[in-house]
Formats: C-alpha cells, sequence, structure tokens
C-alpha cells in the first residue's frame, strides 16, 4: 500500500523536529502540503528523574508528540518504536528506511544533519546518515531491494532534502508568522520543556530563531542545509 505525501520528517526522538523544523512544517501545512512525521525511537532515556521507567517515559512522549503534530497540521505520526540511544546504521535499519520512503513517496525529506561535529547526539548523527543513503540511491534503484517490488514498493525519487541542525546552513526559512506555533508544538513536549529547566522558553526560543535568521531581511527563522537532488 502507498499513501503519496508531499513531506516526510524523519526524527530520532520525539521533540527533534519540533526544535528544528516546527514553523517550516506550518508554512507547508497552512499551503495544504500532506506532511507525515517518522519518529524512529521513544525517546525513552530523556530524563534526569530516576523515579520514572523508560517505558512510562516512551508512552508519555508519544502522546506529546501527537499532540505537537496535531498543532502542526501533520497528516500522520509514525512512531518505529526502536531504542533511544540506540539507532544504529544497518542494512535492516537502512531498508526499512527505504520500505516507508517508498510506501510515502515524498517530493522532501527533512532530518536531522549527519556532519554536525560536536555534541550532537548519536542518534541524530546515524538517522542523518541513513536518511541520506536510503534517499539516494537505494530508494532510487529498482535493483537495490527486488523483494520490495514484490510488495508494490516501486522506486521513488526524493527531490529534495533538508538537514536542520547543520553548521553550515545554506537555506534559511522564514518563520516570523508561524513562531506561535513552533513555541505551542513545544509546549507539548512538556516532560522535555521541564528537562530544559528553561522558565521563559518562548524568549529563549525567540533569540534561538532570530539567530537562524541571520543574514536574511525577516526576523525569526530555521537554518537548514537543503539539498535538490538531480536526475
Ligand atoms: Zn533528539
Amino acid at each position: 500500500m502507498t499513501h503519496p505525501t508531499d513531506i516526510l520528517v524523519v526524527s530520532a526522538h520525539p521533540d527533534d523536529a519540533e526544535f528544528g523544523a516546527a514553523g517550516t512544517v506550518v508554512r507547508w501545512t497552512r499551503e495544504g502540503k500532506g506532511v507525515v512525521y517518522l519518529v524512529c525511537t521513544g525517546g525513552e532515556k530523556g530524563t534526569t528523574d530516576p523515579g520514572i521507567r523508560p517505558e512510562e517515559l516512551a508512552a508519555i512522549r508519544e502522546k506529546e508528540q501527537r499532540a505537537a503534530a496535531y498543532v502542526l497540521g501533520v497528516r500522520e505520526t509514525v512512531f518505529l518504536g526502536y531504542p533511544d540511544q540506540g539507532l544504529e546504521d544497518t542494512p535492516d535499519f537502512r531498508k526499512e528506511i527505504v520500505s516507508i520512503i517508498r510506501q510515502y513517496r515524498p517530493h522532501t525529506v527533512v532530518t536531522s544533519d549527519p556532519y554536525r561535529r560536536y555534541i550532537w547526539h548519536r542518534d541524530h548523527r546515524i538517522i542523518g546518515q541513513v536518511i541520506l543513503d536510503a534517499v539516494y540511491p537505494y530508494a532510487r534503484d529498482h535493483l537495490a531491494y527486488p523483494d520490495l517490488l514484490d510488495k508494490g514498493l516501486k522506486p521513488h525519487k526524493v527531490r529534495e532534502l533538508y538537514f536542520w541542525g547543520a553548521e553550515n546552513a545554506n537555506f534559511r526559512s522564514d518563520i516570523t508568522d508561524t513562531f506561535g506555533q513552533k513555541v505551542a508544538a513545544l509546549r507539548c513536549h512538556e516532560s522535555q520543556v521541564r528537562e530544559m529547566n528553561k522558565p521563559d522558553i518562548e524568549g529563549w526560543l525567540r533569540e534561538f530563531c532570530h539567530n537562524m535568521a541571520e543574514g536574511e531581511d525577516f526576523e525569526l527563522g530555521e537554518a537548514f542545509y537543503r539539498i535538490e537532488i538531480p536526475d
């Protein structure tokens, strides 16, 4: 079964996409584009509270992510349930990602940058790399996984990639008008906002997005490394 969509946003953990791309996601959903979220792990290690069990936290974070996706107008949110801090660039994981890309057939895929050098979660690096490889060449080539063809998952060419967290951003999206929804979506991740210990989350985020708009004629932005994929 295929469910063609415009944009597939892939994150390692619940909340990554809100930090990285929520304002841009709202721009797309306002234009009527179909956006699907794919969340690879449960984020069950994202706490300093010794009293909470990982499976409890995963359930909380799934709810928080669904609430945030709702605020942004995301059409569907898919959870893969891999262990937090446990993503690996394996042939099986790559194949699963290729299957999903062929199923949703997105024009654009958005995820975390694999090449940010320091203090970057290993899961962020791994998913960025797996996406990059899955998009090109594995999702595109019919001989990559002949058995997927038997399941009706035909090759698919993704046209555009956006990576958040890039050190060398080459594209800045204007989120001045959608910043309020980015804040609202981030607030849905209550368990994580608590961990951040920033009483003025909106002010902190405003400064962050102001920096992301550096060199542009708009006030608030999200910065990406963007690639168009040639034929
Ligand atoms: Zn993360």
